[in-house]
Protein backbone atom coordinates (compact mmCIF):
# COMPACT_ATOMS: atom_id res chain seq x y z
CA UNK A 1 0.00 0.00 0.00
CA UNK A 2 1.76 3.34 -1.08
CA UNK A 3 1.12 6.65 1.08
CA UNK A 4 -0.90 9.35 -0.94
CA UNK A 5 0.60 12.67 -0.71
CA UNK A 6 -2.08 14.58 -3.28
CA UNK A 7 -3.00 12.22 -5.35
CA UNK A 8 0.50 10.33 -5.94
CA UNK A 9 1.91 7.18 -3.89
CA UNK A 10 4.88 6.90 -1.98
CA UNK A 11 6.43 4.08 -1.03
CA UNK A 12 7.23 4.47 2.45
CA UNK A 13 10.61 2.75 3.26
CA UNK A 14 14.09 3.23 4.89
CA UNK A 15 16.87 3.74 2.37
CA UNK A 16 18.41 0.62 3.29
CA UNK A 17 14.60 -1.01 2.26
CA UNK A 18 14.99 0.66 -0.41
CA UNK A 19 18.07 -0.50 -1.75
CA UNK A 20 16.91 -3.93 -1.05
CA UNK A 21 13.92 -3.68 -2.89
CA UNK A 22 16.08 -2.35 -5.86
CA UNK A 23 18.57 -5.06 -5.79
CA UNK A 24 15.51 -7.77 -5.55
CA UNK A 25 13.87 -5.60 -8.80
CA UNK A 26 17.24 -5.80 -10.62
CA UNK A 27 17.43 -9.54 -10.10
CA UNK A 28 13.39 -10.20 -11.85
CA UNK A 29 13.01 -10.27 -15.59
CA UNK A 30 11.10 -7.24 -17.28
CA UNK A 31 11.93 -3.63 -17.05
CA UNK A 32 11.03 -2.13 -14.03
CA UNK A 33 11.56 1.84 -12.65
CA UNK A 34 11.77 3.98 -9.96
CA UNK A 35 11.36 7.65 -9.43
CA UNK A 36 11.89 10.19 -7.03
CA UNK A 37 9.34 12.86 -6.98
CA UNK A 38 9.24 16.00 -5.34
CA UNK A 39 6.61 18.67 -4.39
CA UNK A 40 7.59 19.75 -8.31
CA UNK A 41 6.65 16.33 -9.34
CA UNK A 42 3.53 15.64 -7.21
CA UNK A 43 2.45 19.23 -9.11
CA UNK A 44 3.16 18.06 -12.32
CA UNK A 45 1.02 14.74 -11.64
CA UNK A 46 -1.95 16.98 -10.92
CA UNK A 47 -1.62 19.04 -14.11
CA UNK A 48 -0.59 16.81 -16.69
CA UNK A 49 -1.95 12.92 -16.26
CA UNK A 50 0.70 11.20 -18.38
CA UNK A 51 3.09 12.09 -15.97
CA UNK A 52 0.95 10.74 -13.08
CA UNK A 53 0.66 7.40 -15.24
CA UNK A 54 4.06 7.44 -15.70
CA UNK A 55 4.82 7.88 -11.89
CA UNK A 56 2.25 5.74 -10.89
CA UNK A 57 3.85 2.60 -12.93
CA UNK A 58 6.84 2.76 -11.50
CA UNK A 59 7.97 -0.09 -8.94
CA UNK A 60 9.24 1.89 -6.04
CA UNK A 61 8.29 5.90 -5.61
CA UNK A 62 10.74 7.92 -3.14
CA UNK A 63 10.47 10.30 -1.67
CA UNK A 64 13.18 12.59 -3.12
CA UNK A 65 12.65 15.60 -0.91
CA UNK A 66 11.82 17.24 2.69
CA UNK A 67 8.86 18.44 0.91
CA UNK A 68 7.15 15.31 0.08
CA UNK A 69 8.37 14.49 3.98
CA UNK A 70 6.24 17.49 5.51
CA UNK A 71 3.75 17.22 3.06
CA UNK A 72 2.68 13.82 4.36
CA UNK A 73 3.12 14.76 7.89
CA UNK A 74 0.88 17.32 7.67
CA UNK A 75 -1.68 15.17 6.01
CA UNK A 76 -1.42 12.62 8.50
CA UNK A 77 0.59 9.69 7.55
CA UNK A 78 3.88 10.55 7.49
CA UNK A 79 6.50 8.69 5.55
CA UNK A 80 9.72 6.79 7.09
CA UNK A 81 11.79 8.36 5.90
CA UNK A 82 13.21 10.81 3.14
CA UNK A 83 15.45 8.73 0.04
CA UNK A 84 17.41 11.54 -2.15
CA UNK A 85 17.05 9.91 -5.61
CA UNK A 86 21.31 11.33 -6.18
CA UNK A 87 22.17 9.52 -2.62
CA UNK A 88 19.88 6.66 -3.60
CA UNK A 89 21.50 5.70 -6.67
CA UNK A 90 24.64 6.41 -4.96
CA UNK A 91 24.39 3.75 -2.15
CA UNK A 92 22.99 1.01 -4.64
CA UNK A 93 26.08 1.66 -6.89
CA UNK A 94 28.31 1.08 -3.84
CA UNK A 95 26.16 -2.51 -3.29
CA UNK A 96 27.04 -3.23 -7.03
CA UNK A 97 30.30 -2.94 -7.12
CA UNK A 98 30.51 -5.61 -4.63
CA UNK A 99 28.80 -8.08 -7.27
CA UNK A 100 30.89 -6.78 -10.13
CA UNK A 101 27.30 -4.98 -11.35
CA UNK A 102 27.23 -2.42 -14.01
CA UNK A 103 25.32 0.64 -14.64
CA UNK A 104 24.80 2.91 -17.95
CA UNK A 105 24.72 6.21 -17.47
CA UNK A 106 22.13 8.49 -19.81
CA UNK A 107 21.62 12.23 -19.69
CA UNK A 108 22.57 15.51 -18.75
CA UNK A 109 24.98 17.45 -21.67
CA UNK A 110 27.86 16.00 -23.95
CA UNK A 111 30.46 14.75 -21.53
CA UNK A 112 28.98 14.67 -18.65
CA UNK A 113 28.00 11.14 -18.14
CA UNK A 114 31.48 10.07 -18.93
CA UNK A 115 33.24 12.15 -16.60
CA UNK A 116 30.60 10.44 -14.32
CA UNK A 117 31.39 7.49 -15.01
CA UNK A 118 35.35 7.98 -14.25
CA UNK A 119 34.50 9.19 -10.83
CA UNK A 120 32.39 7.10 -9.68
CA UNK A 121 34.20 3.72 -10.99
CA UNK A 122 37.42 5.13 -9.44
CA UNK A 123 35.17 5.69 -6.13
CA UNK A 124 33.78 2.40 -6.32
CA UNK A 125 35.98 0.13 -7.83
CA UNK A 126 34.13 -3.36 -9.13
CA UNK A 127 31.07 -1.29 -10.45
CA UNK A 128 31.59 -1.51 -14.31
CA UNK A 129 30.53 1.06 -16.51
CA UNK A 130 28.53 -0.12 -19.59
CA UNK A 131 27.94 2.80 -21.48
CA UNK A 132 27.41 6.39 -21.04
CA UNK A 133 24.89 8.70 -23.44
CA UNK A 134 24.11 12.71 -23.07
CA UNK A 135 20.32 13.34 -22.85
CA UNK A 136 20.40 15.92 -25.97
CA UNK A 137 19.34 13.37 -28.34
CA UNK A 138 16.94 13.54 -31.14
CA UNK A 139 15.81 9.92 -31.67
CA UNK A 140 15.49 7.52 -28.95
CA UNK A 141 16.02 4.04 -31.37
CA UNK A 142 19.50 4.36 -31.43
CA UNK A 143 20.06 5.11 -27.73
CA UNK A 144 17.79 2.63 -27.16
CA UNK A 145 19.74 -0.13 -29.51
CA UNK A 146 23.18 1.28 -27.76
CA UNK A 147 22.05 0.62 -24.16
CA UNK A 148 20.37 -2.95 -25.08
CA UNK A 149 23.37 -4.12 -26.83
CA UNK A 150 25.67 -2.80 -23.52
CA UNK A 151 23.46 -5.06 -21.23
CA UNK A 152 23.64 -2.88 -18.35
CA UNK A 153 22.49 -3.94 -14.61
CA UNK A 154 21.35 -1.00 -13.98
CA UNK A 155 20.05 2.28 -16.31
CA UNK A 156 20.50 5.77 -14.99
CA UNK A 157 17.70 8.06 -16.80
CA UNK A 158 19.23 11.72 -16.03
CA UNK A 159 17.11 14.03 -18.46
CA UNK A 160 15.19 15.92 -15.77
CA UNK A 161 11.26 16.08 -14.09
CA UNK A 162 9.23 15.16 -15.75
CA UNK A 163 10.75 14.20 -19.13
CA UNK A 164 12.81 11.08 -17.54
CA UNK A 165 9.30 10.03 -15.83
CA UNK A 166 7.74 9.64 -19.28
CA UNK A 167 10.66 8.39 -21.35
CA UNK A 168 10.96 5.18 -18.92
CA UNK A 169 7.54 4.80 -19.35
CA UNK A 170 7.04 5.08 -22.59
CA UNK A 171 10.00 3.01 -23.37
CA UNK A 172 10.24 -0.11 -20.85
CA UNK A 173 8.99 -2.72 -22.93
CA UNK A 174 11.60 -1.90 -25.39
CA UNK A 175 14.58 -2.14 -23.20
CA UNK A 176 16.07 -5.41 -22.10
CA UNK A 177 17.49 -3.55 -18.75
CA UNK A 178 16.25 -5.42 -15.31
CA UNK A 179 16.57 -2.15 -13.72
CA UNK A 180 15.67 1.97 -14.54
CA UNK A 181 15.93 4.94 -12.56
CA UNK A 182 15.60 8.72 -13.21
CA UNK A 183 17.04 11.04 -11.40
CA UNK A 184 17.49 14.43 -12.23
CA UNK A 185 20.49 16.16 -12.29
CA UNK A 186 22.34 13.44 -10.67
CA UNK A 187 24.74 12.64 -13.15
CA UNK A 188 26.12 16.47 -12.86
CA UNK A 189 26.62 16.01 -8.94
CA UNK A 190 28.23 12.62 -9.69
CA UNK A 191 30.62 14.36 -12.25
CA UNK A 192 31.12 17.37 -10.02
CA UNK A 193 30.04 20.09 -12.16
CA UNK A 194 27.28 20.58 -9.80
CA UNK A 195 28.17 20.20 -5.72
CA UNK A 196 25.93 19.42 -3.09
CA UNK A 197 25.22 21.63 -0.53
CA UNK A 198 27.39 21.35 2.66
CA UNK A 199 26.32 18.78 5.34
CA UNK A 200 24.92 21.25 7.22
CA UNK A 201 23.07 22.81 5.73
CA UNK A 202 21.88 18.72 4.38
CA UNK A 203 21.39 18.02 8.44
CA UNK A 204 19.52 21.38 8.46
CA UNK A 205 17.23 20.40 5.63
CA UNK A 206 18.38 23.48 3.72
CA UNK A 207 19.31 21.73 0.62
CA UNK A 208 16.30 23.55 -1.64
CA UNK A 209 17.93 27.19 -0.39
CA UNK A 210 21.45 26.52 -1.17
CA UNK A 211 20.68 25.61 -4.96
CA UNK A 212 18.69 28.12 -5.01
CA UNK A 213 21.38 30.51 -4.40
CA UNK A 214 23.61 29.01 -6.34
CA UNK A 215 21.44 28.82 -9.63
CA UNK A 216 19.10 31.48 -8.78
CA UNK A 217 17.11 30.40 -12.12
CA UNK A 218 15.75 27.40 -10.14
CA UNK A 219 13.30 30.25 -8.25
CA UNK A 220 10.28 29.77 -10.97
CA UNK A 221 10.27 26.08 -10.43
CA UNK A 222 10.50 26.59 -6.80
CA UNK A 223 7.59 28.64 -6.55
CA UNK A 224 5.54 25.04 -6.79
CA UNK A 225 6.38 24.01 -3.38
CA UNK A 226 4.21 26.99 -1.67
CA UNK A 227 1.53 26.32 -3.74
CA UNK A 228 2.33 22.53 -2.94
CA UNK A 229 2.20 23.15 0.92
CA UNK A 230 -1.22 25.31 0.35
CA UNK A 231 -2.82 22.32 -1.75
CA UNK A 232 -1.77 19.84 1.14
CA UNK A 233 -2.91 22.13 3.85
CA UNK A 234 -6.14 22.47 1.89
CA UNK A 235 -6.63 18.69 1.85
CA UNK A 236 -6.27 18.40 6.10
CA UNK A 237 -8.58 21.00 6.80
CA UNK A 238 -10.86 19.19 3.95
CA UNK A 239 -10.30 16.07 6.11
CA UNK A 240 -11.50 17.36 9.59
N1 LIG B 1 18.68 17.17 -19.37
C1 LIG B 1 18.91 16.26 -20.38
N2 LIG B 1 18.14 16.32 -21.50
C2 LIG B 1 17.15 17.24 -21.66
C3 LIG B 1 16.90 18.15 -20.58
C4 LIG B 1 17.69 18.08 -19.45
O1 LIG B 1 19.79 15.41 -20.28
O2 LIG B 1 16.51 17.25 -22.70
C5 LIG B 1 19.51 17.08 -18.15
C6 LIG B 1 20.21 18.37 -17.75
O3 LIG B 1 21.40 18.53 -18.49
C7 LIG B 1 20.46 18.10 -16.27
C8 LIG B 1 19.27 17.25 -15.87
O4 LIG B 1 18.69 16.77 -17.08
O5 LIG B 1 21.64 17.32 -16.13
C9 LIG B 1 18.19 18.03 -15.12
O6 LIG B 1 18.73 18.62 -14.03
P1 LIG B 1 17.85 19.39 -12.96
O7 LIG B 1 18.75 19.79 -11.85
O8 LIG B 1 17.02 20.44 -13.63
O9 LIG B 1 16.89 18.22 -12.55
P2 LIG B 1 16.04 17.92 -11.27
O10 LIG B 1 16.90 16.99 -10.48
O11 LIG B 1 15.75 19.21 -10.57
O12 LIG B 1 14.85 17.27 -11.91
Amino acid sequence: MRTEVLGVGFDSVTMSEALDAAEKLMERPGADYIVTPNPEIVMACREDPEVKRAVEGASLVLPDGIGVIYGAKILGTPLKAKVPGADFAENLMARMAGKGRSVYLLGAKPGVAELAGEKLSAKYPGLRIAGTADGYFKDDGPVIEAINAARPDLLLVCLGAPKQEKWMAANRDKLTVPLMAGLGGSLDVYAGAVKRAPEVWQKLELEWLYRLIKQPSRLGRMMKLPKFLLCVIGERLKGR
